[in-house]
């Protein structure tokens, strides 16, 4: 079954020319169609039960931030872990997606990596994930919260590199 699923995401992945897109060999763009539709069943089949929690939590990437340098105005917080956003900039993506999820009643965490979400998660007794990030970090966080019986949703990145990087506001917002 597995390798029929392969062979039909290698496919796509020829199809939506993705290592034109991406630059990447066949091997690994077919790879990353994978997660990606991994973690796509993954959210649906956590939809249901995410629907019902009242207490979310977004973690956000720093990433995704206007700047990665001093010209980002937000401080790390070793205790909790994770960034606190100084709203320097209104055009910011990770300042849109803060308000977005704050508007949603969620508590938001800019997160310089998914190794900060255990000990945020062990804090606090939330009922219901919203990841965003690249298909490695959320393929991670969703074992994580697999085996802690959490259900979550994620939105991966649509420009990956560790830097300047991109998700589609909308796509948040639909999850959300
Ligand atoms: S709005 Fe927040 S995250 Fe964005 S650059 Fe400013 S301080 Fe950093
Ligand atoms: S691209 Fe992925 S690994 Fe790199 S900083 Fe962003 S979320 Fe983390």
């Amino acid at each position: 079954m597995h390798k029929r699923i392969w062979r039909g995401v290698r496919q796509l992945a020829e199809k939506l020319k993705i290592r034109e897109l991406t630059g990447l060999n066949i091997s690994d763009a077919s790879m990353l169609v994978e997660d990606l539709v991994d973690i796509q069943i993954r959210n649906l089949l956590d939809r249901e039960k995410f629907l019902k929690t009242r207490k979310r939590v977004l973690f956000l990437p720093h990433c995704s931030r206007k700047y990665m340098d001093g010209r980002c105005r937000a401080h790390f917080d070793p205790k909790v872990p994770a960034y606190h956003c100084a709203h320097c900039s209104p055009d910011c993506l990770i300042n849109k997606a803060i308000a977005l999820g704050k508007e949603r009643g969620h508590d938001v965490y800019v997160l310089p990596g998914g190794t900060c979400i255990p000990q945020i998660l062990e804090k606090n007794s939330y009922e219901g994930v919203v990841g965003v990030g690249c298909s490695q970090e959320l393929k991670e966080g969703g074992e994580l919260l697999k085996n802690k019986n959490i259900p979550g949703q994620a939105v991966f990145l649509i420009k990956n590199g560790c830097a300047n990087t991109k998700f589609n506001l909308k796509s948040l917002e639909e999850i959300l």
